[in-house]
């Protein structure tokens, strides 16, 4: 648990600039990029800048950069004019986290289901 850029980690990279990403929001503690892989017509990623293994380190850690996460989550919202949208923080892996830096996914533009699978 580091606030430091990991070598091996994807998202310190393309915070880094180092692999591309389609990029729609930054700030000074935030990226927000669309996903590689999109589940919805939005489905955008908002990491913190710095490196946290999941969304609760980084709330335990950084409280006020988790709620910046949140405010940009809004933001991502706002400019793809969602009324609704799903905000998830897959935790471990048996929850389907595959990416060790804490990301919030931003999911829109279609019917959600609920319970989630
Ligand atoms: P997780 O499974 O909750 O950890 O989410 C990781 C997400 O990162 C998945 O939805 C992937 O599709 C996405 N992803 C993996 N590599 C990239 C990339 O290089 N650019 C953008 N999204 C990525």
């Amino acid at each position: 648990m580091a606030a430091e850029p990991q070598d091996d980690c994807l998202f310190c990279k393309i915070v880094e600039g180092h692999v591309p990403a389609t990029i729609v929001r930054e700030t000074e503690t935030t990226v927000a990029f669309r996903d590689i892989n999109p589940q919805a017509p939005t489905h955008v990623l908002v990491i913190p800048k710095a490196h946290y293994p999941n969304a609760a380190a980084l709330a335990a850690a950084e409280p006020t950069l988790a709620a910046d996460v949140l405010r940009e989550a809004q933001a991502v919202a706002d400019e793809d004019k969602l009324e609704s949208y799903r905000i998830v923080f897959n935790t471990g892996a048996g929850a389907g986290q595959t990416v060790w830096h804490a990301h919030a996914h931003i999911l829109g533009g279609r019917g959600m289901q609920w319970p989630p699978g």
